[in-house]
Formats: C-alpha cells, structure tokens, sequence
C-alpha cells in the first residue's frame, strides 16, 4: 500500500521533517497524556513513515519512531522498574486481507494453529507480579507500567486500589505474571470530566489519557477516587496450566475471580474474522472504549515460529477497525447559542438507506455537529443534502464528505435563537455569537464563570444554587448577584440556598467578593481571549476597570502578550450598551474597580538584585516589579550567582529550580511584602 499524507518519498528532509511530527505527538500521548490527534491520524501518519522506510531502508535509524515504543519511564516521582518480560506493543494490521493472509501463514507452518481474538482495550498497560508469600499465599507484589517497554515505573500502591486487581490469587505456584489493561469506563470519564468542569479545572481529553494520568497518581486515594478498571489479558509467566495454551489460562484465572477480557476461540480464518465483526458490532454498545481486535495464536509454544521483530509480541497482531461510513440526509439544523454566546449548529441526519439514524459502530447517530458558516459553506451543508458521516472507534460522528448538494445552503440567523439581540460576526473568525450579558441561554453559564475559582471565588455558590436563583427571576445578569441580600429573608423561607446559615455564608462570600481586586473583575465578564492572566496583564497598565472601559483597541495592542483579536474583543465588550449597563450596575452595588495603590517608596531594597517569577493572585508581575524599583531595588530577568532574592509566585519554573540549586533567598509575596512595608 503506497499510502501517502505528508512528503515526497525521495525526499530525505521530508522524511526527517515526518519524524519529528510523529515524535512530537508521540510525546503528547505517551508522556503528557494529552494528544492533539485521534489514533486513526496518527497510525496515517505511522504508516505514511513506514512508506518511507520501505522505500529507503538505509535512512533508518534507531531514533526512528518505527523503531521505538514510545512512552519513556521518566516521571520524577516514580520509581523505575526493569520488566521481568519484556512488555512489548502489537503489530498493527489495518485491512482483514493481511488478517487471513497472517493466519496462512500460521497455519503453513503449524496446521493444528488455533487463535484467540480479544477485544484490545483503549487504555495503558499494567503488569503484576505475584509472589507465594510467607503465609503461603500468592500476593500482588508488584505493579508495573509498561514505560518504554523493558523498563516501567512502579505503581503497586495504585494497583492495590483498582477493584478489578486481585491482591491474592488461589493458584498453586510459587510465582505468577499477569499483563493487563487499566482504563477508565465511559460513565467514571464523565463523571471526572463533570466535576473537573464544577471546579473550573481542565477536562480530559478522553478516557485512556485520563486512565494514564490516574494510574501516574502519586496519592492512591485519587487513584482510588476515579474508579479504574482493569482487563488482565495474557500470562507473561507462570503455572505449566496457565502457559500452554493462552485461552484455557485465561479461563482459569476467571475462575479464580481474576477480569479476563472479552475472548474467542478460534480455529481458521472464518471464524476469527467473523469475530473479528463480532467485535466490531459491539465497540459501539461497551461501557469503555476499544481500538481493535487482537489476534493470538493460543499455542503459546507456536508464538516464537513468528517473530515481529524486537518493538511487537511473537504471534500476535492486532486489526484495526476502519471508521465507518454512511450516507446520510439532513433533515433539519438546529441552533443554540453556548456559555460564550457562541452560535452552535447541530444537523438532524437519517441514514439515506434505511431512513433511519444511521447505525455506525453499533451506536445510531441522528445528530452531527456543524461548528460555524465557514465549515457549513465549504461542505455545502443544507436541507437536502446528503453526506458522508463517519465514525472511528471513540471519535465523535463527523460529516466527511459532500455527496448530493442541497437546492440552498444553510444561512445562520442575525439574531440569537434565545433572547433575539443582534448576532455579531468575530473579526477574523468564523464564528457568530450573542453579546447581550443577560440571555438567558447564556446566564447559568456566564453567572457560574463569574462566581468561579479564577473568577470572583465566591465559594460554595455552585450551579445548582445559581440555577434555582434564574429559574425564580432573582438574577437576570451576573450584577444581580449583589442584590441577592436584598431578598435574605425571601430566600431563607424558600429554602433556595439551605437554611438561615448557608444562606448568610453564601451572601457574606458574595459581599466578600466586591473588594476583590478589579483583575480578578476583568477575567469575570467572560471577555472572548481574556483568562486568568490576560487580566492580570492587562490589569497592570490600568488603575481602574473605568480607565479601561475607556481605551482604543489601538492602545491596548502596545499592551505586551496582547494581540489585535484581543484587544478587538475587550474594545467592543466595553463598547456594548447593554455591557455598560450591567457594569454600572455592579459598580452601584459596591464591587471595586480600582486597582491597589502600591506603598510609598523607600531605599530598604538598595543595592539588592532581584527576580520575580511566576504568577500572583492579587499582583501582576509588573506590578512586584514597581514596588521592587520604588523600594530601591534593581530587577533582572534571569537568575545568577549576582542575584540576592527571588520573589516565586505560583507555577514558578526554571528560574526557581536555577535559585535553589545556586543558593539564592527565595521569598513568597507575602515575605516580600512584609520586607518593603
Ligand atoms: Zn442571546
């Protein structure tokens, strides 16, 4: 197959420039468990590099991605482990040609050749090691993950906390090596993911990075808390019963109350490829996510007459499933506006065969995403129109192609389907949203950013209570919030937050809140491209939120770390009667927009050489780095043996690391403060 994406193939630099692409998504998924690209983009990719090789052998080195595994064994916290079996990966097979063509072979050489097909799990891979102990009983004694193959890191104390892991197994051997798979179900994914978006804190990308990041947990109790599972789905060493023949080992593990994964045996070609579909009927309908079928040669004697090469197991490979393809019609387009105003557009498809939704991957799907104008224009998206929609595995359904165009394409509304204010359409971007601050599609979203850890922090205001409140017509904007007190007692006989107590706790952290300092304001207004630091950058060029409110979009470019789109963003949010409004509002209720005046100057920093590193809550850097001058002291950017003090806020990097390692005094802001008052 001369599968090409990327790259001339007699082009060494093309190929190199591959590499480093492969590389650096390799890094992304098995070091920082958050990858940028489904697996069905990087096994392209993988097979698009192995096309090169093939072609040009002499360019391969061992640096190849082909040539190595992946993840490193390099958490700091971890404690290495060599591998008593080497754990090493499964050569992928894409089409059930090379399937059949694989069990030939086998069978060539061993007629008697019978295989196991087994769902291949999404998630990472764990080996445990039992040993008889002095009880005479065969306890868990190591848990291992797979690393870069040969040598892991030791995760026992999170293996002890998985449910599915047994810590003592009723087996008669003095030693016992099991290899499995730790993932996470659909239902805990969501529920991580639901509590991560509560806390304002980042989403996982999805259930198997999740499992990685879990597994890595140094506390077990947070290990314990996500709820992982675990399939054990080979013997790497024990027990004559357990290593002759692959599924009968399986078996009696099951029988010893160990999770087996899913398996079949197989004799020939027909029956492994029909449960090859069987497997592929069912990804859809599993409670946790699959990528593949694996097909082993249960003679585990046999497995060693076909060798893969130094990376894959002996007599395994594993097929992946192609994503699935239908036609589909559009029905109808729906549209919502999202927390940031966004307009969002969900087409309503049937499968153009049956009428149906249409069946991909054993799920139905009927709804499809249609993200912006641009995206609808250049597919030609309208009623009428049919498409390919696709499926792969864990991926979302996406429209792939433009089969029949429909009479007219889609055209989005001018204004917004909720509160019928005027749509605007982002410079320079694709996407329309609703600017009013008080619709109402909008409001549990943008009130519970308010009142949000980064925001506000108005604690213990959760969505539930935020809800009611909109529900009962008490907050039609976020500026409602500090009105609330007005109604104490109306809320106490109702009950909406609790009782007397809770409810004067949350009004006295709302009250609280209004001396916060106006950075922390700025973030709260939910400002397309305005976060947590952004405000606080912006915030030290300005002594109040009406300063601001009053500048060029010109102005605000010469603002280092701001860009055209930003400073566009904030020119027309303060711009908006309607956003000028509710500011008035929030300024009548007492919320500060002043910025802290710095202290008066003084010579106590004189002569001293300092560094400021990293972030701080109610400070901007420049802002630690004014009061540094004002006192006396000198500011630098880097750390040397001629600096006398570093100030580390949080998320201090390297700079700390180099103070530490030369001895430097570090001070927090508060010491640093206490040193100039
Ligand atoms: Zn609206």
């Amino acid at each position: 197959m001369e599968y090409r994406i990327f790259g001339d193939f007699n082009n060494r630099e093309d190929y190199e420039k591959l590499k480093a692409i492969i590389d650096y998504h390799m890094d992304r998924y098995y070091n920082k468990d958050n990858p940028e690209i489904s697996d069905f983009e990087y096994d392209q990719l993988m097979i698009n590099l192995k096309n090169f090789e093939n072609i040009h052998p002499d360019w391969v080195t061992p640096d190849s991605p082909s040539q190595k595994i992946g993840g490193t064994a390099k958490r700091e916290a971890g404690v290495k482990v060599t591998h008593n079996v080497p754990m090493l990966s499964i050569e992928d097979v894409f089409t059930k040609e090379d399937v059949s063509l694989w069990i030939d072979k086998v069978k060539s050489i061993h007629p008697d050749a019978l295989f196991s097909v087994e769902t291949k799990i999404d998630g990472l891979s764990m080996t445990l090691r039992y040993e008889r102990n002095s009880d005479n009983r065969l306890e868990l004694t190591m848990g291992e993950t797979r690393g870069d193959g040969l040598v892991g890191e030791d995760v026992t104390a999170n293996a002890l906390v998985i449910k599915d892991v047994s810590r003592y197994i009723d087996l008669d051997c003095q030693s016992l090596e099991l290899r499995g798979e730790v993932y996470m179900s659909h239902q805990d994914f969501i529920r991580y993911n639901q509590e991560q978006e509560e806390l304002g804190k980042k989403e996982a990308a999805n259930p198997r990075n999740l499992a990685a990041g879990t597994l890595r947990q140094l506390d077990p109790a947070i290990t314990k808390g996500r709820g992982l599972k675990m399939f054990i789905f080979n013997v790497q060493s024990g027990p004559q019963e357990l290593v002759t023949s692959h599924t009968r080992g399986l078996s009696v593990l099951k029988e010893k109350g160990v999770a087996v994964v899913f398996n079949r045996l197989c004799s020939g070609k027909e029956e492994v490829i029909a449960a090859i579909d069987e497997i592929g009927d069912m990804r859809g309908s599993l409670p946790y996510d699959i990528d593949g079928a694996v097909v082993k040669i249960d003679q585990i004697s046999y497995r060693d007459d076909f060798p893969a090469g130094s990376k894959y197991s002996s007599g395994h490979i594993a097929y992946k499933y192609p994503p699935e393809e239908k036609e589909v019609v559009m029905e109808s387009i729906e549209e919502d506006v999202g927390r940031t105003g966004k307009l969002t557009f969900v087409g309503h498809v049937y499968d153009k065969a049956t009428g149906k939704p249409a069946r991909l991957c054993g799920t139905s799907v009927s709804k499809v995403t249609l993200h912006n104008q641009d995206y609808i224009n250049e597919m030609q998206i309208g009623i009428g129109g049919t498409y390919l929609l696709k499926k792969s595995g864990d991926v979302i359904p996406k429209l792939c192609g433009l089969v029949t165009p429909p009479k007219e394409v889609y055209k989005a509304s001018t204004v917004c389907p909720v509160c019928g204010h005027k749509l605007v359409k982002d410079e320079n971007m694709s996407d329309i949203r609703c600017i009013n601050p008080s619709c109402h599609a909008q409001l549990l979203r943008t009130v519970s950013y308010f009142v949000s850890l980064n925001c506000m922090n108005i604690v213990g205001f959760g969505d539930k209570y935020v809800e009611s409140l909109i529900n009962l017509g008490y907050i039609n904007d976020y500026a409602d919030i500090y009105g609330l007190k007005e109604y104490r007692d109306e809320l106490v006989e109702k009950g909406i937050i609790g009782k007397e107590k809770n409810t004067d706790k949350l009004l006295n952290a709302i009250d609280n809140s209004k001396s916060n300092t106006p950075d922390k304001l700025l973030t709260a207004l939910g400002i397309r491209n305005v976060g947590k630091s952004t405000a606080k950058e912006i915030m030290s060029h300005y002594r109040s939120i009406d300063e601001l409110m009053n500048v060029t979009a010109e102005e605000l470019i010469n603002i280092p770390d701001i860009g055209q789109t930003t400073a566009e963003s904030i020119y027309s949010f303060f711009q908006d009667e309607d956003n000028r409004k509710v500011l008035n509002k929030l300024k009548k209720f007492g919320v500060n927009m002043v910025m802290p005046q710095t202290t008066a100057s003084s010579d106590k920093l004189s002569g001293k050489t300092i560094v400021v590193t990293g972030s701080f809550d109610n400070y901007g850097r420049k802002d630690v780095e004014n009061l540094i001058i004002t006192n006396g002291g000198k500011c630098t950017g880097s750390v040397s043996k001629k600096t006398d003090m570093v100030i580390a806020g949080e998320a201090a990097g390297s700079k700390l690391t180099k103070a530490i390692e030369l001895g430097i005094k570090v001070v927090s802001i508060d010491e640093f403060l206490s040193m100039i008052s």
